[in-house]
């Protein structure tokens, strides 16, 4: 059996045409069913349903096979016992630093100021204003980013942006670029060793995949 880990929403809607391609087909669609072990048209394949940010651990101790989870997951995760064989390129987006406009942000980094940031990615975000010899309070949040400056709970955040809708919605701007953001194949690394015939060919697929529909 091999066990791929997924998660709702816009990874499952950018993944269904990729296991498709791979020749797998989920017996139920995951956004309708309540069942978070979901059969295929393959009976040596299932899918786990998980929350993203759960996808990792899943496939690192090895109760998924496989799995797919963002960059920004996988990085805050750690990428311990796990191989990234193949970045899919699907659930595109940024990681950027948005503030108001009222914030003069370059000002504040030029002159060293020590800036509070308020995010749900507290190692990328240290990461990048660490490297930059930027002081900052990171203040951990869980969603709704946007919010923190508005109500001066942080001068900026961290987070991802795709249209930058919800960042007009709410008076904000990008200030700075962070990195590009996708998702990625993840493989539990004593998986690939123990049912590689079964398990290269599906990377081979997913890797084709992939560039087919990029
Ligand atoms: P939730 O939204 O339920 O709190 P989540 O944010 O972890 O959970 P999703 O919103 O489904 O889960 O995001 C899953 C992945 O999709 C993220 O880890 C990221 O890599 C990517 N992603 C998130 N937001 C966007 C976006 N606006 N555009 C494109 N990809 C995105
Ligand atoms: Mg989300």
């Amino acid at each position: 059996m091999i066990t791929i880990a997924l998660s709702k929403g816009r990874i499952w809607e950018e993944t269904a045409p990729l296991l498709q391609l791979a020749g797998i087909e989920a017996a139920e669609n995951p956004e309708k069913s309540r069942r978070l072990i979901i059969g295929t048209n393959r009976p040596d394949v299932r899918l786990l349903i998980l929350r993203a940010t759960d996808v990792p651990t899943y496939v690192q101790h090895g109760a998924a096979d496989m799995g797919i989870a963002g960059r920004d997951v996988l990085i805050e995760h750690g990428s311990e016992n796990l191989y990234q064989p193949v970045d899919l390129q699907i659930a595109r987006c940024r990681m950027m630093v948005a503030a108001h406009p009222a914030f003069d942000y370059q000002n504040a980094v030029r002159q060293g100021a020590r800036i509070r940031v308020a995010t749900k990615y507290l190692r990328i975000a240290r990461d990048f204003f660490t490297e930059r010899g930027v002081h900052v309070d990171l203040i951990k949040l869980y969603g709704s980013m946007e919010l923190a400056p508005l109500v001066k709970l942080a001068d900026v955040i961290v987070d991802l942006v795709s249209s930058g809708n919800t960042l007009k919605a709410n008076g904000l701007v990008a200030v700075d670029d962070v990195m590009e953001i996708s998702s990625l194949l993840i493989v539990n690394q004593a998986s690939l060793k123990l049912k590689r015939e079964k398990i290269q060919p599906m990377l081979d697929s997913f890797a084709q995949a992939a560039v087919a529909t990029a």
